[in-house]
């Protein structure tokens, strides 16, 4: 795959699919800028595993729900490098409650995490990629902002809302040579589908053409086809990634 720019900002790249996109883009050439929140160790050990298979990473903290803890890292970068090509809006969380029990907070923070973050993620994006008039962004969302899901009322809010986002971002960046996609994993073994029960988990996979969940690295590689130059005509893109469970 070619990339054209230097620079990929991953968010919450510390573990999950978020480090898989990290190590993948870093095998492709880019310098990778690992972001995490709460694990600086978990990160300086991706950062080395990245740098003992011939990469080149470096690791930014912030918290993606805090507007100028966000600005200052992709600051940080610029300050650093002298650009930012690319952008992975990967950092979310779940906080499922069925609808009946769940408070405007619990609604909230998952608008918050996954919708405004990655709002802010794009207009930071667009600002300082404008000015080279090339750039690249990949949002993470999710099968589930496209279908919706019991539990999960504020997080297939966030996501169908990153869906059309992208749309609307993609129509805006396209004057000035900027990209925005999006991808829409399905079930993917991470910490955040460890905790479903065993039965839940193989009814899910029964329905599953592929009948398994997928592996991070499968998204990771349909992330950086979405960043690089292969997909250079592809705008304004959802790529589903569900082992076919939503066509
Ligand atoms: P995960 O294993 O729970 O990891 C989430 C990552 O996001 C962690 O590195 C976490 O950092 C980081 N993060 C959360 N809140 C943050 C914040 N406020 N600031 C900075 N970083 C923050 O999740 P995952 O499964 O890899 O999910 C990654 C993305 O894929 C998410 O957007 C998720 O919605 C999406 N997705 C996942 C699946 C799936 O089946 N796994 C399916 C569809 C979509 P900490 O270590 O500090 O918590």
């Amino acid at each position: 795959m070619k990339f054209s720019g230097k620079n990929v900002l991953v968010t919450g790249a510390s573990r999950g699919i978020g480090a898989e996109i990290a190590k993948i883009l870093a095998s492709y050439g880019l310098k990778v800028w690992i972001n995490y929140r709460s694990k600086p160790e978990i990160a300086d050990s991706l950062k080395e595993e990245i740098e003992k298979s011939g990469g080149v990473a470096s690791v930014v903290h912030f918290d993606i729900t805090n507007e100028n803890e966000f600005i200052a890292g992709i600051k940080a970068i610029i300050e650093s490098d002298g650009e930012l090509s690319y952008l992975v809006n990967n950092a979310g969380i779940t906080n499922d409650k069925l609808a009946l029990r769940m408070k405007t907070n619990d609604f909230m923070s998952v608008i918050n995490a996954n919708l405004t973050s990655t709002f802010v993620g794009c207009r930071e994006a667009l600002k300082v990629m404008s000015k080279k008039r090339f750039g690249s962004v990949v949002n993470v969302s999710s099968i589930v902002g496209e279908r919706g899901n019991a539990g999960q009322v504020n997080y297939s809010a966030s996501k169908g809302g990153v869906n059309t986002m992208t749309k609307s971002f993609a129509i805006e960046g396209s004057a000035r040579g900027i990209r925005f996609n999006a991808i829409t994993p399905g079930f993917i073994e991470t910490d955040m589908t460890k905790e479903l029960k065993e039965e839940i988990k193989e009814n899910y996979i029964s329905n599953i053409p592929l009948k398994r969940f997928g592996q991070p690295s499968e998204v990771a590689e349909a992330v950086a086809f979405l960043l690089s130059d292969s997909s250079s005509y592809i705008t304004g893109e959802i790529l589903r990634v569900n082992g076919g469970l939503y066509t």
